[in-house]
């Protein structure tokens, strides 16, 4: 039984014909993969595999050490170009073809399966739906279209691109949508309680010790509003942690009822930073991440800025006091979770 109509059911028809009339099919995401763009890129490849697909994902960096033992992970190629017989390209979670970080894709047919806002529909079939709070959702109704059986496997990535993206469910991308297709996924067999514990709490003596030096550079604007946070590669090694073991920390502070927003600065290539934001409620952190041609979310963008450290602080930081103090709509920049929503 179906219980939620599709949201666009002439594209779904569309995708389904493309991809049942192919047989080679690689699958693809964005750089430095996150747990959607994981989670979405492995159930579609079980769910065309159980089509009798010939199926390749390939994605230019590993998945986060801790989705590694997730079925199908150990799968994927790590590359920096597509070689092969492709007869379609499934990229998901990417809103230009150049953030896959591949080369040799724009010659193929590409089935570009997105939600980020401002997705340049680089593909012959673009399915663009920035209401969906994951990736993994708008895989979940491409998968029902096809009438794959939702098994195991594909519900557990449905659930950990669902999971993953709306930051246990923080983030304000949630709909009726979400949860019910959570239910599915658990009427299918996934364990939220295994899913929680093998994606959060797999943490090393050497993460622990990172956080706890991260957190200890943790400022706030005078303000108290904006939380500022900041790693170099010196404090990684020297805490035996990774960059990689940094995931999911930048949403610590806004555990601080008083923070609206968070900015996480890391240390990277050539004196650059890599600029990962965060944000409650209204507060659009995706136009701070836009002005340095970076993307993402309202409330979960990034972009790289180059260095030193106080030059990259003096452009992104007033940036976000503005985004903070002039949410759209919210003049008082603060979020009533519990009010009533705003009738019609
Ligand atoms: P994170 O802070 O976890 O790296 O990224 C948060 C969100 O912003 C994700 O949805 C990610 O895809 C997006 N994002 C991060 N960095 C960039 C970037 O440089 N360009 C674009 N277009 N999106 C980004
Ligand atoms: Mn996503």
């Amino acid at each position: 039984m179906k219980n939620q109509a599709p949201t666009d059911p002439e594209m779904l028809g569309r995708i389904c014909r493309e991809l049942l009339s192919r047989q080679r099919i690689l699958i693809t995401s964005h750089v430095r993969p996150d747990g959607d763009s994981i989670g979405s890129q492995l159930a579609m490849a079980h769910a065309l595999v159980a089509l009798g697909k010939t199926v390749r994902i390939v994605n230019r960096d590993p998945a986060p050490p801790a989705l590694q033992s997730f079925p199908g992970v150990g799968r994927i190629e790590i590359a920096d170009r597509v070689e092969g017989a492709v007869d379609a390209v499934v990229v998901m979670e990417c809103g230009d073809l150049s953030r896959t970080g591949l080369s040799g894709l724009d010659r193929l047919f590409i089935v570009n399966i997105d939600h980020h806002p401002g997705n340049a529909a680089f593909g012959a079939v673009n399915w663009f739906d920035g209401t969906a709070a994951a990736c993994g959702e708008m895989v979940f109704e491409v998968i029902e279209a096809l009438e794959v059986p939702l098994s195991h496997e594909i519900a557990v990535h449905i659930y950990v691109a669902i999971l993953t993206d709306t930051g246990s469910f923080h983030y304000s991308s949630i709909s009726p949508r979400t949860f019910e297709i959570c239910r599915r996924t658990l009427e299918a067999g996934v364990d939220p309680v295994a899913v929680a514990r093998a994606v959060f709490d797999s943490n090393t003596v050497g993460r622990l010790k990172l956080s706890g030096a991260i957190l200890n550079t943790l400022e706030t604007d005078p303000s108290g509003r904006l939380a500022i946070v900041y790693v170099d590669r010196e404090t990684a090694r020297a805490t035996g942690g990774t960059y990689e073991d940094t995931e999911g920390l930048i949403n610590v502070p806004l555990t601080v009822r008083e923070i609206q927003a968070v900015v996480f600065f890391k240390e990277w290539e050539d004196g650059a930073f890599r600029v990962s934001m965060r944000s409650k409620g209204r507060i659009d952190v995706r136009r701070v991440a836009r002005l340095f041609g970076g993307g993402g979310h309202k409330n979960a963008s990034g972009c790289t800025v180059p260095g030193p450290y106080g030059e990259a602080r003096r452009q992104v930081i007033p940036r976000l006091l503005e985004a903070i103090s002039d949410p759209p709509g919210d003049a008082a920049g603060r979020e009533n979770a519990l009010a009533e929503p705003a009738g019609p």
